[in-house]
């Protein structure tokens, strides 16, 4: 469904409250009586109890299934197989893998979508597009639903719970927005939903610079502060609202397609999505020769909330081969990955010379 372009590619109900879990039930049951859950094993920890509890309160019927740990076609045709005829309801509980993959499931079946996020990490609840990978955890593409979520429920006391880490992740990811829209936006007829988009993503912006640290603090205390709710709804909401508003004018750019390209390298399936993107932000701002005192900025907002700036923070403690560089560069230059929406063209060369910049940058950034 590439390539179709929708005004607004929205949530049909975002609804932000700690507990609101405990009445999940009475929310999804004006919409749906029968409901195939899937989701992850410790995202089924943290709230499956308190979900279950409520929707039995309610009279819902539901099932319950375990993804495998990767969003891929196999997994979503695997679970297909397994939803109950009569099924009203796809929902997703978990982190951005276990709710892309419930909503590539929606969409094949056709049937409506309901999130549960338990992380703040990517915009997954809300996007109308899965991120689809081998079952290595490689990327291949995404495909845009004429279909948004019908119904997202954040209960911000399970996020507080989640560990930090996916919540600076998120931020890297909502970050990221800021950096490419406006790439993927230049020579593109702008509308007024593309100014949005591009007014959503520097929202986005603006305000994880100022609340990122302190909500970073807060969630490492399980605290789900007010500084800690701004960061929330800008990873979760405002950040799908970007693309939902500026469509393929707001897409990614550079610095997803470097994470598209570092996820041929195995020690980086361990890194989550944002913290690959985090170092994708970088390479872009190297491809983009953006002046130091930018980059100064950027560095210390990273050290502030800890994300990773060298490739061993992501994971890649050895020098890579030649072979294994030509296959990051290969895929991050891949036309189904995103660095055609830079507003230059990028060769290859460039791409290593920006890497080679960005661990420059690191070796000099004050610790
Ligand atoms: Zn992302």
């Amino acid at each position: 469904m590439n390539g179709v372009h929708f005004v607004l590619g929205s949530p049909n109900a975002y609804i932000h409250e700690p507990g609101i879990l405990n009445r999940a039930g009475e929310w999804i049951g004006q919409y749906g009586k029968s409901i195939f859950i899937v989701t992850g094993h410790k995202s089924w920890e943290s709230c499956g109890d308190r979900l279950t509890t409520s929707l039995e309160r309610e009279g819902l019927v539901y099932e319950v299934q375990t993804y495998k740990g990767e969003c891929s076609y196999e997994e979503v045709n695997r679970l297909r197989e397994l939803v109950p005829a009569g099924t009203e309801l796809i929902c997703g509980v978990g982190g951005g893998k276990v709710l892309d993959t419930a909503k590539a499931l929606a969409n094949s079946y056709n049937k409506p979508f309901v999130a549960i996020p338990t992380l703040a990490a990517t915009c997954a609840a809300i996007a109308n597009l899965s991120i689809m990978y081998t079952e290595d955890g490689v990327y291949i593409d995404f495909p845009v639903y004429i279909r948004g979520t019908l119904l997202c429920l954040v209960d911000t006391e399970v996020i507080a719970k989640a560990p930090v880490r996916y919540l600076g992740a998120g931020i890297a990811d909502t970050l990221a927005k800021w950096i490419e829209a406006p790439m993927s936006a230049t020579g593109k007829k702008r509308n007024l939903p593309t100014v949005g988009g591009l007014q959503a993503a520097k929202l986005c912006y603006d305000t994880l610079i100022e609340h990122s640290a302190q909500a970073m603090q807060d969630a490492s205390r399980s605290i789900p502060s007010e500084a800690l709710q701004y960061v929330i709804d800008a990873n979760l909401l405002f950040s799908g609202m970007v693309a939902g508003l500026g469509e393929d004018s707001c897409r990614s750019a550079g610095a997803h397609a470097i994470h598209n390209g570092l996820t041929v390298i195995p020690e980086t399936h361990l890194i989550l999505h944002g913290e690959k993107v985090a170092y994708g932000i970088l390479v872009q701002l190297a491809l983009e020769k953006r002046p130091q005192s930018y980059i100064d900025e950027i560095l210390a907002f990273y050290q502030a909330v800890g994300l990773p700036y060298r490739l061993e923070q992501i994971g890649i403690h050895r020098e890579l081969s030649q072979p294994e560089w030509e296959e990051v560069v290969r895929i991050s230059l891949l036309p189904s990955s995103t660095m055609g929406n830079m507003s230059f063209s990028v060769t290859s060369g460039m791409v290593l010379e920006a890497f080679r910049q960005v661990e420059q940058w690191s070796s000099t950034a004050k610790k």
